[in-house]
């Protein structure tokens, strides 16, 4: 089945990264060139890459997303840290995924706040505060309203790309065992999570 994103802006960034994915490819490259790469092409965006180099993370590339809002007066929207190791570290095919369901994410952040004229968020469910001290922040993080919006936004999208694609599993799993089942926030995600997805079934749940 060919996948489209949902989302003009989730099919622009989708076919930026083919397009870089296609040139930079796979396998050893180097991180200069591809960050360059990725901050001319999502410059329309307003999508900023950066890339730190971090000792010890020799076979592992991890990356993480913000959503920056105007009053911040920067003049990008979004910015991806991407954080590599040594020199010999490979690219798979899976960084270019993932650096997508951060963007779909991070897309969603920027709907949200353009929705409601960038006003504060909501604050979110109380019910957190039944968790042990702990895993208190966490729970506040992933019941937070928009949060909830946008993770159910990626995992729908990730839905959309086919049962195959088990990376954002890892997100549905975090919410699966963190959020008490049948709340109101679980409730929420379940039903964006069906909406967004447009009702189709995924083969991990
Ligand atoms: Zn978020």
């Amino acid at each position: 089945m060919l996948y489209v994103p949902s989302t003009r802006n989730a099919r622009i960034a989708y076919k930026k990264l083919e397009k870089i994915a296609l040139k930079v490819g796979y396998g050893k490259v180097d991180y200069k060139i591809l960050s360059r790469m990725l901050n001319r092409e999502f410059k329309s965006m307003k999508v900023r890459f950066r890339f730190k180099r971090v000792d010890g993370l020799d076979d592992y590339i991890s990356a993480t997303g913000y959503y920056i809002p105007p009053h911040f007066g920067d003049d990008h929207r979004y910015e991806v840290q991407v954080f590599y190791g040594g020199k010999t570290q490979k690219l798979r095919r899976k960084f270019y995924t993932e650096i997508y369901f951060i963007l779909v994410h991070e897309f969603r952040h920027g709907y949200q706040y353009r929705a409601r004229k960038f006003r504060h968020r909501r604050p979110p469910d109380k019910s957190f505060l039944h968790a042990s001290k702990p895993f208190q922040e966490e729970i506040r993080y992933l019941m937070d309203y928009d949060e909830i919006d946008a993770y159910a936004m990626e995992i729908a999208e990730s839905r959309r790309m086919g049962c195959e694609l088990v990376y954002r599993q890892a997100n549905y799993q975090v919410y699966k065992d963190t959020i008490p089942k049948m709340t109101k926030p679980w409730k929420k995600l379940m039903k964006k999570i069906y909406k967004y997805s447009g009702g189709i079934k995924s083969c991990y749940l």
